[in-house]
């Protein structure tokens, strides 16, 4: 089991991401769960559960 960065809920797997900090100057790494991860979002439509 891993967490999702983000929600901290332990899932089977999660996806890399990458998003921008405030500053713009580097980038941040997360791993992030299928709920989370906005590209999971776009494929399951929108299941916040
Ligand atoms: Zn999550």
């Amino acid at each position: 089991m891993v967490s999702c960065d983000n929600c901290k809920n332990e899932v089977a797997q999660v996806w890399r991401y990458r998003r921008p900090t405030e500053t713009m100057t580097f980038w941040r790494e997360e791993q992030r769960c299928a709920g989370c991860h906005p590209r999971m979002d776009e494929r399951r439509g929108r299941s916040s559960a």
